[in-house]
């Protein structure tokens, strides 16, 4: 036997821990291989710590590892799977009443907790794999931190991974103690290898450039051992096992593949050692949840199937990405268990550098309605006193991300007006599946089209069965198509019944124009939705499901795609959800009035501009009948700038969205003048009698306001001048009628007579001269009043004016018998004394017909 697991160092320390009851959390960070998964429940198990009745949970990301960790242990224990050790996965659950330990996918775990808010059967719960940050993942931690502190002090939370970093973990598990081991570790050495340019122009293929990476080992001098090569998916594996064996080198070698997708016993051929050394292909389950013994090189295909959101079906889907550094890292570490190993990178160093740090958090970049929907039924539990808002994520998600979840709950019925669970919510929230597809199936079992709505859902999550518009020229699925069509889906599922019958056949599949894998994908999980839906009860229909049934389904679904044309046959959609979206001429149903759209495409460079996809007319009276309560009538006034008018609409709405509108009637006196108001206000409609003279009595009003305050004149601020735009538009629906309103009777109302015989008394508008004539003062709300006037006429007056009772003195601008400026004075007086003498003996010469003292 190899020596012990490094994870026994720890043991002791551990397990007096365990036993602790101040210390509820335990976090533990081991190098890969060192014995997390497998051993840490065991400690748990043999130490007693379990109540009677309760179970270790060990949560895992990948229900391959969940299955295999558990028979793994199960045979070190010389148990049965199934009984003292289990595991539970969707779709297949191995546990019985004796459990005690089982190991459990995230997701499943999520449902758990929903059956069974206070974990009552749980008596510690461990995260393996932490890193890699699911959501669902995060979400587990979350409730059962919660519990922790509310109804189960008792429960032992583990949090274990290779790559931890511990500070802000800690942080979060307070009280909590972290035990490490280091574990060993070899160096292992790093090559990149970059794909070659093939005579064709493309690239090489992934799977050849791996196989010639294996290659190039197997013939290294000195090199024995296993190689573990990575590939994203079972697709890109089975094409890598073809190019290896396709090799001489691989005489006398085992290609094996690793992916979820296989028979367990297959899964199981990968990691058993045998006579002769191995290649094995796999996902990167192998990268930190599996150990494989043996493996002296890694070949790295840097790609990983991971979770995205993908916001044109406003789903979150699987799409082959490029892996991270530090995942990169870790695969190469994969190497360097027995001894010094070698990793093959499948890009360049340049390349390298540009990837990643390391893989972002899913709670900050998926869709989180799912997990939303959970929580909210969670904490609407009659035991829970949590708020959502009170809720302690460990990372929290942002409030951008969060509300577009809570606006999509609602949406779907899941929720109400106030964000509290409905019963559908909670039916909804029984399904491991996005809202939308959970409420795809309840609407299908509604309208009695069940069986046909797994593969709508299938095709709606998945790739696109039909290759249409891509080498178009062989393609022969016109027929596809049948006028008088409700939906694009009734196409895909001909293309499906024909790829079927073809046996999936690509070539014959490829004739047709239907994409053979595409299909074959979609019938998988067409019959995974069909398990769910027998599940939960649901009735499945017999007969062939009516078009019209399958419409109202997808709309169940994706009402938020809501699309109401502008005009008819513009083809151009006004959208729930605020965008405008157009439907192409190639779209293969005749343009409704009123559609739904299971994918909408932003299209490059128009800001707001989307493609309409996979659509299906609907019925207006179809609103009514499934949202009564989105549906809403009324009129409203509404300024139409065209015409320059205000008009009395009657509009029928869904939700925000104005389906139709017609005139009706005239509109609301109040209403029409506050519209019209506001277009004076925003610039957009002038006033042309609200002119200078207009102007200049708000400033003496305003001005005489502040200079008496004895009086009690109210200032004119923004705010009246509103309102006196509102009075004068009060009784005008048209600005025709607007624009010739005088202003001075509105305006005048705003003084009482006393206060406006004040106003002309100590506000004078102006000035009476020697010659029996009048100026006009320059009243100015920054700077003292004015007048201006010929110096002659000024003659005899020693003192500037005076206005507002004496208090105000008004700035006197002088003016040549020409109307010239000749001087600005605050002090006349001073003025005749002193700058007159020499004013009068430059301009007397000049005016020499008028009067100079
Ligand atoms: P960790 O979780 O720390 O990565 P594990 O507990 O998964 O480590 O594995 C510890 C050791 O147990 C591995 O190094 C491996 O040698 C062995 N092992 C685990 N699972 C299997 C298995 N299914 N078959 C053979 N050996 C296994
Ligand atoms: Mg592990």
């Amino acid at each position: 036997m190899s020596a012990p697991l490094p994870i026994f160092e720890l043991r002791q320390t551990f397990t007096t821990a365990l036993l602790d009851p101040a210390l509820p959390n335990l976090l533990i960070k081991a190098p890969t291989g060192s014995g997390k998964s497998t051993q840490i429940p065991q400690f748990v198990l043999d130490s007693g710590f379990l109540p009677e009745g309760k179970r270790c949970i060990v949560l895992q990301p990948r229900r391959i590892a969940a299955r295999m960790l558990a028979q793994r242990v199960a045979r070190e224990r010389n148990a049965r799977l199934g009984g003292e050790v289990g595991y539970q996965v969707r779709f297949d659950n191995v546990t019985s009443r004796e459990t005690r330990l089982s190991y459990v996918t995230e997701g499943v775990m999520l449902r758990q907790i929903l059956e069974d808010p206070n974990l009552d059967r749980v008596g510690c719960i461990c995260i393996d794999e932490f890193h890699e940050r699911h959501l669902d993942g995060d979400l587990v931690l979350a409730f059962a931190r919660q519990l922790q502190r509310t109804r189960r002090p008792d429960l032992k939370i583990i949090v274990m991974s290779a790559t931890l970093v511990p500070g802000p973990l800690v942080e979060f598990m307070q009280p909590s103690k972290l035990l490490e081991s280091e574990g060993r570790t070899f160096p292992v050495e790093v090559r990149y290898q970059a794909a070659l340019q093939l005579k064709t122009g493309y690239p090489e293929p992934i799977w050849d450039q791996a196989a010639r990476a294996c290659e190039e080992l197997a013939n290294s001098p000195g090199f024995s051992g296993d190689m573990l090569v990575f590939m994203p998916g079972g697709h890109e594996i089975r094409k890598t096992i073809a190019a290896i064996q396709g090799r001489s080198f691989a005489r006398g070698r085992r290609v094996v593949p690793l992916h979820g997708e296989l028979t367990p016993q297959d899964q199981d051929a990968a990691v058993t050692p045998g006579e002769q050394p191995k290649i094995i292909v796999s996902t990167n389950v192998a990268e930190t949840s599996l150990t494989i013994e043996g493996v002296r090189a890694v070949v790295d295909g840097g790609l990983a199937r991971t979770a995205a959101y993908d916001a044109r079906r406003g789903i979150n889907t699987l799409t082959v990405q490029k892996i991270s550094r530090a995942s990169a890292e870790q695969r190469a570490g994969r190497a360097g268990r027995l001894g010094p190993g070698i990793a093959v990178r499948l890009w360049t160093q340049r390349e390298h550098l540009l990837r990643a740090e390391c893989e972002l958090p899913e709670v900050q970049r998926l869709d989180l309605s799912e997990a939303l929907l959970a929580l909210r039924v969670c904490l609407a539990s009659p035991t829970s006193q949590t708020r959502p808002t009170e809720f302690e994520w460990f990372e929290a998600p942002t409030p951008a991300s969060l509300k577009r979840a809570e606006d999509l709950l609602h949406d779907l019925g899941a929720t109400d007006t106030h964000g509290h669970i409905t019963a559908l919510g909670r039916q909804m929230s029984r399904f491991p599946l996005h809202p939308r597809f959970a409420r795809m199936l309840l609407a299908a079992a509604q309208f009695g089209c069940l069986r046909e709505a797994t593969l709508c859902a299938a095709a709606a999550q998945g790739r696109d069965i039909l290759l249409v518009g891509k080498n178009n020229a062989s393609h022969k699925n016109e027929d596809l198509w049948e006028h008088g069509d409700v939906t694009e889906f009734q196409a895909i599922l001909r293309a499906f019944a024909r790829a079927e019958a073809m046996n999936f056949d690509p070539d014959a599949c490829a004739r047709y124009g239907i994409h053979a894998m595409a299909s074959r994908e979609a019938a998988r999980s067409a019959d995974q939705f069909l398990q769910l839906a027998k599940r939960a009860g649901l009735s499945i229909n017999d007969e062939v499901a009516d078009p019209e049934a399958l419409a109202k389904m997808l709309l169940a679904a994706f009402s938020d795609h809501l699309g109401v044309e502008t005009s008819p046959g513009s083809r151009i959609y006004r959208l729930a959800g605020g965008y405008t979206g157009h439907l192409d001429k190639d779209a293969h149903i005749k343009a409704p009035r009123l559609l739904v759209a299971s994918e909408i495409v932003e299209v490059q460079g128009k800001a707001l501009t989307v493609k309409l996809n996979n659509v299906s007319r609907i019925e207006e009276e179809w609103l009514h009948e499934m949202f009564p309560g989105d549906c809403t009538a009324g009129r409203s006034a509404r300024y139409d700038s065209v015409n320059r008018r205000v008009m009395n609409m009657e509009e029928t709405r869904f939700r925000s969205l104005v389906l139709a509108s017609k005139e009706r009637g005239e509109p609301d006196e109040t209403q029409a003048a506050s519209l019209l108001a506001a277009e004076v206000i925003a610039g957009r409609l002038e006033l042309p009698l609200w002119n200078d003279k207009v102007e200049q009595w708000i400033t003496r009003v305003n001005c005489l306001s502040k200079w008496m305050p004895d009086l009690e004149i109210p200032p004119i601020g923004e705010e009246d001048r509103h309102i006196l735009i509102e009075q004068l538009c009060h009784g005008c629906t048209t600005y025709r009628a607007l624009k010739d309103r005088e202003v001075f009777p509105a305006l005048h109302q705003w003084l009482s007579h006393a206060q406006r015989d004040m106003l002309e008394k100590h506000a004078p508008e102006r000035y009476a001269l020697k010659n029996g004539k009048t100026a006009r003062i320059v009243y100015d709300e920054k700077q003292p009043p004015s007048v201006s006037a010929v110096l002659q006429h000024m003659y005899d007056v020693n003192e500037n004016p005076k206005v507002a009772a004496g208090r105000i003195s008004v700035t006197v601008h002088l003016l040549s018998p020409a109307q010239r400026p000749i001087q600005t004075t605050g002090d006349i007086g001073r003025f005749w004394r002193e700058g007159y003498p020499a004013v009068k003996a430059q301009l007397r010469g000049r005016y020499p017909k008028h009067e100079w003292r």
